[in-house]
């Protein structure tokens, strides 16, 4: 999947890169300025596609969502993040130079003219402008800085400032100026890639949570700052949902309803019943296992591609520490009866293990094997030695891992190196 997306990015790409340079002719690149303009155009296009990945990437299409998965859409679209501002910015001193050069103005003065005398110009640097502080406040430094909605808040003006220079683009660059079919189809591709984000971001979800009518049932402490929270609905049995995979909750009180947070379901919905397991981090965490039964509940999903449609293998180890035993429990229900189980659960004290008495009952009624291990991360380890017992066939083994980030990080080194292939470790990372 991921080399057919990048075909289509690139073949996108050579089409964006051919149309520019055929709109430039010998006459315009030896006009004073002529290749400081070329370059503009073609960096300013290119610029913008990328744009055009970039929310594509993250517009929640349920497809790309199923097949791909979130948190590499979300790893993607962060490597792809910069080079629009990076073409954006020489787009714009190309262009400034390019201008200049015929009236031998100089670069700041005919920057200013721009500013004066061309608003879709202006608007467009405005764009600019917006896009660079959604840049900034996505960098791992300053979004640890601001709480997750600031910067959800923050990002939502990216959508306008993509707009906004887009907009620009169209009204006054030369490849669209004088070429209607052009023009058009440029702009039926942002018009596509609008209505898919409304689609998939407003129309599919205010639908779905029409039929569902989620409302909070109970509350119950499953370990210590671990809460579970079952809830109610209608059409549940309509709902298409894998274990493993996650929602993004909005419990529609006072004060969380602008809050949307991901969390797994920890067990197959029983229709009308749906339960998520959630320990107590920080804000929305530890003030939702507070919220009043009857309190409704808006979802987004379900997302995710940690699901038993992974397994090709003979051999499944699902390995779990702390809360991250939530989708590994859901996915446990659904796994092929033919696969032989192995499940490891680390934790550094007995009763801080979550579901654990659902969990000894399933792998015991699959017939699988259930490890728990218990003690400090000092005295139990989870290496390269403590796995080699379960990993017996490292080539025929699917493992599912989640937890805690340094944990999860050291089960991947541990398993890489008893040769289990990268492509067979799935693992749910808890942070984006
Ligand atoms: C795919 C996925 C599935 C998850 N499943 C569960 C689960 O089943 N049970 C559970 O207890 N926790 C789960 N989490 C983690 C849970 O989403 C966070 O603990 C929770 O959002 C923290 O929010 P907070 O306001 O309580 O704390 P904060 O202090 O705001 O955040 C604590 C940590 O959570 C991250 N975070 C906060 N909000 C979001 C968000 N909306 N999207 C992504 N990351 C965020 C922050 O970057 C930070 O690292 C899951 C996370 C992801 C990404």
């Amino acid at each position: 999947m991921a080399d057919l997306l990048a075909w289509t990015a690139g073949v996108g790409l050579g089409i964006v890169l051919a149309t520019s340079v055929a709109s430039e002719t010998a006459h315009s690149l030896s006009a004073p300025g002529g290749w400081w303009t070329a370059v503009s155009r073609v960096t300013g296009f290119v610029a913008a596609y990328s744009l055009l990945i970039m929310v594509l990437l993250t517009c929640r299409f349920p497809w790309l969502e199923r097949s791909v998965g979130q948190d590499t859409l979300v790893r993607w679209h962060r490597k792809v993040g910069g080079w629009p501002l990076v073409l954006a910015a020489v787009h714009i001193v190309t262009v400034t130079i390019g201008y200049a050069a015929p009236f031998g103005t100089g670069v700041p003065q005919q920057f200013w003219q721009f500013i004066r005398n061309y608003p879709d110009v202006l608007m467009s640097l405005v764009g600019f402008g917006l896009l660079v502080m959604a840049a900034v406040s996505s960098i791992r430094a300053a979004r640890r800085r601001m709480s997750y909605e600031t910067w959800w808040v923050i990002h939502l003006y990216m959508y306008l400032g993509v707009a906004l220079t887009v907009a620009h683009q169209v009204t006054t660059g030369a490849t669209f100026i004088g070429h209607p079919s052009s023009r058009l189809v440029w702009i039926g591709v942002w018009v596509g890639a609008a209505l898919v984000i409304v689609m998939s971001r407003v129309i599919v979800p205010l639908y779905r949570n029409y039929r569902l009518q989620l409302r909070v049932v109970s509350t119950h402490l499953e370990a210590p700052g671990v809460h579970s929270i079952v809830l109610r609905g209608k059409n549940l049995d309509t709902l298409a949902v894998s274990g493993g995979q996650f929602f993004q909750w909005r419990f529609l009180t006072r004060d969380l309803w602008w809050h949307a947070h991901p969390y797994s379901l920890s067990a197959l919905p029983r229709p009308p019943f749906l339960r998520v397991t959630v320990k107590g981090l920080g804000d929305h965490s530890r003030t939702v296992p507070s919220v009043r039964p009857g309190t409704r509940v808006f979802v987004e999903g379900p997302y995710g591609v940690f699901t038993h449609e992974r397994v090709e293998s003979t051999n499944v180890i699902l390995i779990a520490a702390g809360v991250g035993i939530t989708p590994l429990r859901a996915l446990l229900e659904e796994l092929p009866a033919r696969v032989r189980l192995r499940v490891i659960v680390r934790a550094s004290d007995p009763d801080t293990i979550v579901h654990g008495a659902e969990m000894h009952e399933l792998v015991a009624a699959r017939g699988g094997m259930l490890e728990t291990m218990i003690g400090s991360r000092e005295h139990v380890r989870i290496d390269e030695h403590s796995l080699r017992r379960f990993v017996t066939e490292p080539e025929d083994t699917d493992v599912f891992v989640c937890g805690p980030e340094e944990f999860t990080r050291s089960v991947v080194v541990a398993l890489t190196a008893l040769h289990v292939p990268p492509r067979r470790i799935h693992r749910e990372e808890f942070a984006f």
